[in-house]
């Protein structure tokens, strides 16, 4: 027995000639990896001239596959232990990356394809799942089909790549992937950035991550804004019966970075200038305010804080900007089945003046979480020349957050 067994009933086999010529998934048939094997619809139809379609009950346009030689085609495949059936239909719900993940550790896929109008709806009664490959409509299944067996069959050990870093969290979160550029460096006046000829892996790296949130927000933020998470199962980590009736969370945040020379000053996103050019140390870009409002929505939910999840020790957070962190925390805190009410912050400066730049900093802000900007408070004060701040050894800010339960 081969590791992933697609069995596909189609009135159109020789639609899968295409797999026979596209590499990967041929050298998957070859290795015996997937075994594909096709279930003519037509071996099964009815009487001398093999029928398999038939008009609407009702009237309309078009021709309907009868269920009967589906059924028939469905019970003459052998089931393994670990089988789904699919229908391919536009009605279904669409495929995601993580559908063939989550069907990748089975056995064995039946991929049923209609043609014509579609088929009979008792054919559904077979199905597991219904899936669509998104929202037009093509003749038949069989394209649907070949889509689900190429991008389940790049994910099986020994097919491509490494199967860990399926499940490591860029893959998981959906963020796209960051830009690639092969030789020559420099193409019609276009050039390789110069971080990629660096050589300087960690930089490389946290370029990467950049590019793939950076992206994501600008092409697909539909990604992040996500619906789904509202259906995420509600947080493991909080006791079910103590929280059953609590539908409001706070948590509050503080941070204080040191003012030194030859850094940036980042606050909320925004690059401000220091009359004597000093900026904020620390591992990532040291941005205070991001930091404090990551431990303000962590400590809400008692998930410990920002060091727990991004170590000052591990090199791909050095340099990072915060706001990218800022995202995968809200990322997380959705996950858990929350959403945040609002937020409130007070920056803690002698000099420079931040008041100008707090607009800045809302928006960015609030678009990186997603919510209106209406939601965040953001204040600034001295520290009348007192302590660490006043003395302008260092800037800090506190934050507080309240977050509400998702029904
Ligand atoms: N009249 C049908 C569509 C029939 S298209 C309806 O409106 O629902 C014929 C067949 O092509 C379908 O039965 C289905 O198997 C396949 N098909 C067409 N578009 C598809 C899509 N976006 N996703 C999955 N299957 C699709």
């Amino acid at each position: 027995m081969s590791n992933f067994n697609f069995d596909v009933i189609s009135l159109f086999p020789k639609a899968f000639e295409l797999i026979n010529n596209s590499g990967v998934i041929t050298r998957a048939l070859e290795k015996n990896l997937i075994n594909l094997k096709l279930h003519d619809l037509r071996e099964y139809g009815e009487g001398s001239y093999r029928q398999v379609d038939d008009k609407p009950y009702g009237g309309g346009s078009g021709m309907i596959l009868k269920p009967e030689p589906i059924y028939k085609a469905h019970d003459s495949i052998e089931k393994l232990p670990n089988s789904k059936t699919l229908l391919m239909t536009p009605q279904g719900k669409v495929l995601k990356q993580q559908d063939l993940l989550r069907w990748s550790s089975l056995d064995q896929l039946i991929i049923i394809c209609g043609q014509y109008e579609g088929f009979d709806e008792r054919v559904r009664c077979l199905a597991d799942e219904e899936v669509s490959i998104g929202d037009y409509i093509l003749s038949g299944g069989e394209i649907p089909a070949i889509t689900i067996i190429n991008g389940l069959t790049r994910l099986l050990p020994g097919t491509l790549g490494d199967p860990g870093s399926l499940i490591d969290e860029s893959h998981n979160s959906f963020l796209l992937e960051y830009p690639h550029y092969t030789r020559p460096i420099v193409f019609k006046d276009m050039k390789v950035p110069d971080i990629l000829v660096s050589g300087n892996h960690e930089e490389i790296k946290s370029w990467r991550k950049q590019k793939m949130f950076e992206r994501t927000l600008d092409r697909r933020n539909d990604l992040i804004l996500n619906e789904d998470y509202k259906k995420l199962p509600k947080s493991k980590t909080i006791k079910e019966d103590s929280n059953e009736m609590m539908k409001f969370r706070i948590g509050n945040g503080y941070d204080i970075h040191r003012l030194v020379k030859g850094r940036n000053l980042i606050i909320g996103g925004v690059k401000l200038q220091h009359p004597d050019n000093l900026g904020l140390d620390g591992h990532s870009d040291a941005d205070v305010l991001s930091h404090s409002i990551m431990d303000a929505l962590l400590g809400a939910l008692s998930l410990g804080d920002i060091g727990k999840y991004f170590p000052p020790t591990d090199q791909k957070w050095k340099n990072v900007d915060s706001l990218f962190l800022l995202s995968k925390v809200i990322e997380l805190i959705r996950k858990q089945g929350w959403e945040v009410n609002n937020i409130d912050s007070v920056i803690v400066a002698e000099r420079p003046k931040i008041k100008p730049f707090v607009e800045q900093m809302k928006n960015n802000i609030s678009k990186i979480m997603q919510i209106e900007d209406t939601l965040i408070g953001i204040k600034a004060t001295t520290n009348e020349k007192l302590g660490p701040e006043g003395r302008e050894e260092g800037i800090s800010c506190h934050s507080v957050a309240l977050l509400e339960k998702k029904e």
